[in-house]
């Protein structure tokens, strides 16, 4: 059925970079002899999956919204594919999404922009604007999307999906082609709570493949989503951030998202939840400091795009260089955002700016890391919108990457600070959906799934 509405629809949505019908329906026949011949089965046998085409997937065309990777087929699976075909998922295919991740609308796709099924003149988020955009769709019943700065939670919130960036460390970043390793984090795109927490059990967990991974026991976050259903808040402790739309801090704020968000905040209220105003002044920021260390780390990352090890690689005629194919093949792989961004964190990083620009912004990622840890002493969660506005039409940013870049405004503090962060649908501003933001201290993923369940 997935794959009759992907034949159907994907032309115009642009959700999928590539899909493998025969594959999937191969594989979804094996699973069924499997099951008729009595095997013992994961525990998602047979249930469709979407993959943000970040992820590597063993013989499976990976491009990372890239040129460069054109036509690549990795040796190997991320581990997040991997338990998930364990779990015995079938693969529909590999989503669309900003190149490298770096973008919120997915117009910075190499391929094709991704469109909104709400509204196919307006965007569907990005950098997973491809995994929103198939899953709110119904072209896939949920998908995997990472989150550097926003890139899982903003299209979550534009398409009306729920959306969960688990702490960072939590869930394995092994063959996640790399934007900002700091920051990166793969987590589920879903259209209910629990579906999310489900999702997110099958990849989460310690990988000692991932040198960043945490040896901890994850929260039960099934449990949590069940339990958050039941709509009982009491004794919980809600801090609403008033630097993400609160008072004197609503410019770039559309008044629709600022009125589901408070009539959600409201509805905690009425669950129990007991809701204060917090200031964290740091998250102002915020911006400036991610789009220093995103693309600092980006310009390092990149630089295994060579021309030599994978993918594209042009001019190779025997008559130039290595260097000289090397720059060749940059200048036609990549397109002018991850030239952007290669170009300001190379500054950044430079002898002579480093301190002012690269350290300094790393001071100011202590900072908000210091302003969450103080808003914790005083409540369970912190929660704002998660975009600033409802979905944009296409085109109406792509010259401008500061505009672009407002999209992040409410998503980067966690991301910076590297704490779990859920994106859940609230209801409509002007026929399009909003999202609410819940942020919860590390390894307390458990609290944005109860939160977000109830609020659902
Ligand atoms: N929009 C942000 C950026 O362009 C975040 C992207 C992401 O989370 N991958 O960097």
């Amino acid at each position: 059925a997935y794959l009759d509405r992907i034949a159907a629809e994907d032309e115009v949505l642009g959700a999928y970079l590539h899909v493998d019908a025969e594959a999937a329906l191969a594989r979804a026949g094996e699973i069924d002899a499997a099951r008729a011949a009595g095997e013992e089965l994961g525990p998602l046998a047979g249930l469709p999956v979407a993959l943000k085409d970040v992820f590597v997937t063993e013989g499976v065309p990976t491009t990372s919204g890239s040129r460069i990777l054109e036509g690549w087929r990795p040796p190997y699976d991320a581990t997040v594919a991997a338990r998930l075909k364990d779990a015995g998922t079938v693969l529909l295919g590999k989503t669309n999404m900003d190149e490298f991740a770096m973008g919120s609308s997915t117009e910075n796709s190499a391929y094709r922009p991704a469109r909104n099924p709400w509204d196919t003149d307006r965007i569907p988020g990005g950098s997973s604007g491809g995994s929103s955009a198939a899953v709110a769709g119904s072209l896939a019943p949920w998908a995997l999307g990472t989150d550097t700065g926003g890139s899982i939670r903003q299209p979550a919130a534009v398409t009306g999906l729920v959306g969960h960036k688990p702490t960072y460390g939590s869930v394995s970043r092994y063959g996640l082609i790399a934007f900002s390793s700091s920051l990166d984090q793969a987590g589920p795109m879903a259209r209910t709570v629990l579906d999310a927490a489900v999702l997110h059990e099958a990849i989460g967990g310690h990988d000692p493949r991932d040198s960043t991974s945490i040896d901890a026991a994850m929260p039960v976050l099934t449990e949590a989503a069940r339990r958050g259903a039941e709509g009982d808040l009491s004794g919980l402790r809600v801090g609403v951030v008033r630097e993400l739309g609160g008072e004197g801090h609503t410019d770039g704020y559309e008044p629709g998202v600022l009125a589901r968000v408070a009539e959600t905040v409201a509805l905690l209220e009425s669950m129990g939840a007991e809701v204060r105003e917090v200031s964290c002044p740091s998250f102002d920021l915020a911006l400036p400091a991610y789009y220093l260390i995103a693309p600092s780390e980006a310009s390092s990352n990149l630089a295994r795009f060579d021309g030599m090890r994978f993918g594209l690689r042009v001019g190779d005629d025997g008559t130039r260089s290595v260097d000289e194919v090397m720059a060749l093949t940059r200048e036609a792989g990549f397109g002018p955002e991850v030239k952007r961004r290669i170009i300001l964190g190379t500054y950044a990083l430079s002898a002579g700016y480093y301190d002012a620009y690269y350290g300094q912004a790393q001071k100011v990622r202590t900072l908000i890391s210091r302003d969450f840890t103080a808003a914790f002493d005083d409540v369970d969660v912190l929660v704002s919108p998660t975009t600033p506005t409802v979905a944009f039409p296409l085109g109406a940013r792509v010259d401008d990457p500061l505009a672009m870049y407002a999209a992040d405004l409410c998503t980067l503090p966690a991301s910076l600070a590297g704490l779990p962060a859920i994106s859940v649908p609230v209801g409509l501003s002007e026929g399009l959906p909003v999202g609410f933001q819940v942020m919860a201290p590390a390894l307390a993923d458990d609290r944005c799934y109860r939160v977000a369940a109830a609020v659902e």
